[in-house]
């Protein structure tokens, strides 16, 4: 029986076989990818076969149809050891498929789902631009009907899976109108290959450095009419409930980076003698240890207690706003006093701490800031 609540030996055993995997396969490679700047195309194919894409998605689609609790545990494992792996893992699930099974017709389920769940094959999240960051409703590119296809000129910046060798397309937000001098979003996949569809990779991140991000360029890009995903005019609304679940996603690679981070500690703090003693028997450090411990055990029960919600159909973008806020804020906390625990060691590449303390910050960050979170979570309380 599992100590949570939240969770039943299937789930214990799911994370013991994803942390096995994350220690065999992806371990040993993630300094190198980190320092290098790679997206490693083999180690998705290795995390396809181990089923970590397709996680929700229907048996007969390619899926696993497992619970968001044995999703979300899953990223957390893969970031426990590297947070560029996780973000790979939760774009696909998260904002690639997710939105597709939830919105898409039967043919495009079918034709757009299977190949996502094999690892072999990416899908991007076009949401942000150069002028449409937080202020995501901002977008400027266009999408226009002109017979029975949309042509589409604009760009999007900073999107995740968007431009390796593997990456197969976008979902994306354009404007299609206007309506009582609002813009109409609407929501379009794109495949790559299509002609005046370009992407390029962004390079020299402080975080994620593993993971595929990129830039993508429209150009009189013409769609079948039929790759419409939901309705025209409510693009806006699928790409902020898609993000409500992202975000669920997100703190999980804050919350494993900072289980990583806080072992680590544990185990420096344990062996590192000063004065005659291991520094753990000092109170000063003992003492941020238990913060360290206090922070990732209210972490995971309301990111857990959000998954759960989700799960049994009950409203839950809420809990994710806040599950998502503390998490990457404990995050941040618990990275930065991992380096203080270490000294100096841990400012030196290829210490995996050195690389936690860049990573983390992103998730401040990306789908949704603190500040927007905030205002959010402020909403829900009729502000
Ligand atoms: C590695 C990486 C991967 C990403 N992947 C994707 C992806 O796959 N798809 C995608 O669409 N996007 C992606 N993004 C973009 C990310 O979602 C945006 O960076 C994020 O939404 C913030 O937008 P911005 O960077 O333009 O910041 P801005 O919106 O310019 O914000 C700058 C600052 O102003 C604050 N601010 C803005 N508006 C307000 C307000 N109303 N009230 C208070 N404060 C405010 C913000 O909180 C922030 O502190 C990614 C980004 C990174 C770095």
């Amino acid at each position: 029986m599992s100590g949570n609540p939240f969770l039943t030996d299937k789930h214990e055993a799911l994370r013991q076989r994803v942390r096995e995997f994350a220690e065999r396969e992806i371990k040993p490679l993630a300094a190198e990818l980190d320092e290098q700047e790679i997206f490693s195309v083999e180690l998705t194919a290795k995390m396809g076969e181990a089923g970590f894409f397709g996680i929700q998605a229907p048996k007969d689609l390619g899926g696993q149809e497992l619970d968001t609790l044995s999703y979300i545990i899953i990223v957390e494992e893969i970031a426990r050891i590297d947070s560029s792996q996780a973000a790979t893992v939760a774009a696909v699930n998260s904002l690639a498929i997710a939105p597709i099974l939830k919105y898409g017709t039967e043919e495009q389920k079918r034709t757009y789902v299977p190949p996502l769940c094999t690892g072999k094959r990416t899908w991007a999240f076009g949401l942000t631009e150069e002028n449409a960051g937080s202020d995501a409703m901002g977008s400027e590119t266009t999408a226009v009907l002109e017979g029975d296809h949309w042509v589409i000129n604009g760009a999007k910046t900073h999107i995740t899976n968007s431009s390796s060798s593997i990456a197969g397309g976008v979902t994306l937000q354009a404007v299609t109108g206007e309506k009582k001098g609002r813009k109409r979003l609407s929501a379009i996949l794109v495949e790559r290959g299509t002609p005046g569809f370009t992407s390029e990779p962004s390079k020299n991140k402080m975080m994620w450095r593993a993971s595929d991000t990129g830039k993508l360029y429209f150009k009189d890009c013409r769609v079948p009419a039929g790759n419409l995903l939901g309705e025209e005019g409510q693009g806006g609304r699928i790409m902020l409930n898609t993000l409500d679940a992202g975000r669920l996603s997100i703190a999980a690679v804050g919350l494993g980076l900072a289980r990583g981070a806080m072992e680590a500690s544990v185990e420096h703090a344990k062996s590192r003698v000063q004065f005659g003693k291991p520094i753990s028997k000092f109170q000063a450090v003992g003492f941020k240890l238990a913060d360290m411990d206090m922070k990732i055990e209210l972490a995971r029960n309301t990111l857990y207690n959000a998954c759960w919600r989700k799960d049994n159909n009950l409203q839950f973008a809420r809990e994710a706003a806040i599950s998502k806020l503390y998490t990457s804020e404990i995050a941040r906390e618990v990275a930065d006093e991992a380096v203080q625990v270490h000294g100096a060691k841990g400012l030196f590449k290829p210490h995996p701490i050195e690389r936690f303390y860049r990573d983390q910050r992103l998730l401040q960050i990306g789908e949704g800031t603190s500040e927007i979170l905030r205002l959010v979570i402020s909403r829900y309380m009729g502000l």
